[in-house]
């Protein structure tokens, strides 16, 4: 009675948040995330629940065959939907329906030439194949596609290891001791259950705050990026500066740089080339300024570089390399192998060492960019010394 209250009961859960990935699909539009593959597999899941509460005592018939199948089913569905949402595209109804028709006739074959027990032996061996599996790939994927999850992706391993090495201890009870290792009252068969079904209900939130997760770190990166260029926008600036001045002692100093006569690219070549062009300015500011310097595109074609605890030599230094290597750089290369370069004006503010500072800092560093201009461009001014 208990048993089945609980298993009717973990339906209606899997049904539910089958619904809620549908809904959740639909609303991400091109981009499920996996949710779509993620609902068929709660769906499938429930399935094989109602069949279990029908099914009566272990034993043959369809609804057990459809069970097994069914249950093998859903962890390909969840697997399926794990690849989709690291980005992997994979199909979802031919390998379900291929697994779902392949197992019931290998169910059928197995149960024919050895009985009803080699048919439970042969899905918990599945099982620990199948989770295994994912283990290692999930291991695998700590260090490459999954390396932004690692938290989550570790308790993952922890779970599915769990439930790996009780399936492999099913299979080892089955073929020792037959269908009686089955009984619901058996102290393993309880166990099993119960981390089972903590693990079917612990899966469906985590698949939410993963969805959830992805689509703040998106929003935030969105909001704290230059569509263009990809480099930080000036709200990204000032939430990185922020973290990094909470380092007692840290300073920076700003190299604000403007490009020459961009106006002129865009008239003779057009808007889009213009923004190729920026494209191109954002990779040579990246690939010259210092690892843990701030690059940031701060609107049009004005850029800053925030040289963490630079002093003033070294600033220069910097600014001098930056405005050398975007004068030798091919900034467009035209279909008839026009090569096109570009010069920039850097102006560079005093060190500053909070966020508010940073407006001053900013003034002082276009005002020194504006010297620049009026002394001919592509060169280095250095602003005033406020410490
Ligand atoms: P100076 O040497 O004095 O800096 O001259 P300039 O032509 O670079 O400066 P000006 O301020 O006259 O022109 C800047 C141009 O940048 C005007 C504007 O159309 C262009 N611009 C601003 N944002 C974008 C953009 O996102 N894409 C493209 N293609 N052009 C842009
Ligand atoms: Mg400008
Ligand atoms: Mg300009």
């Amino acid at each position: 009675m208990v048993a089945t209250v609980l298993v009717g009961m973990l339906c209606v859960y899997a049904l539910s948040f089958s619904i809620m990935f549908l809904l959740i699909s639909r609303r991400l539009g091109a981009d499920r995330m996996g949710m779509d593959a993620f609902a068929m597999g709660n769906l499938v899941l429930s399935v094989a629940y109602v069949l279990q509460l029908l099914e009566g005592p272990a034993g043959w018939g369809w609804m057990g065959v459809v069970n097994h199948s069914f249950t093998l089913c859903s962890l390909l569905a969840y697997a399926i939907g794990g690849a989709r949402f690291f980005g992997r595209p994979a199909p979802l109804w031919r390998p379900l329906l291929a697994l779902a028709l392949g197992y019931a006739a290998l169910q059928v074959l197995v149960y024919s030439v050895w009985g009803p027990v080699a048919r439970y032996a042969l899905l918990s061996a599945t099982c620990v194949v199948f989770f295994a599996g994912m283990v290692v790939v999930l291991l695998g994927g700590l260090r490459t596609y999954a390396r932004a999850l690692r938290a989550e992706v570790v308790l993952f391993i922890v779970l599915i290891s769990g439930i790996c090495v009780l399936n492999a201890m099913k299979l080892a009870k089955l073929l020792s001791g037959g269908l009686a290792a089955l009984d619901m009252d058996d102290r393993f068969q309880m166990v099993f259950y119960i981390y089972m079904c903590s693990l079917a209900t612990i899966m469906s939130p985590s698949i939410v705050w993963l969805v959830l997760r992805r689509l703040t770190d998106t929003l935030r990166d969105m909001a704290a990026r230059d569509p263009l260029t990809r480099l930080l926008n000036r709200r990204g600036l000032r939430e990185a500066l922020d973290a990094r001045f909470r380092k007692p002692g840290t300073g920076a100093r700003m190299l604000l740089l403007d490009i020459d006569h961009f106006k002129g690219i865009n008239d003779r070549y057009g808007h889009h080339a213009g923004d190729a062009v920026l494209c191109a300015v954002a990779d040579v500011l990246r690939g010259a300024a210092r690892g843990g310097d701030l690059v940031c595109r701060m609107g049009g074609e004005e850029f800053a570089v925030v040289c963490m605890d630079a002093d003033e030599a070294s600033a220069l230094r910097i600014a001098e390399r930056l405005r050398a290597a975007l004068q030798s750089a091919v900034v467009l290369r035209q279909p008839d192998g026009e090569c096109l370069h570009c010069t920039a004006t850097i102006g560079i503010s005093g060190r500053f060492a909070d966020q508010a500072a940073l407006d001053r800092a900013m003034q002082d560093a276009d005002a020194a960019l504006y010297r620049g201009k009026n002394a001919g461009r592509n060169r280095v001014e250095c602003g005033v010394e406020y410490a």
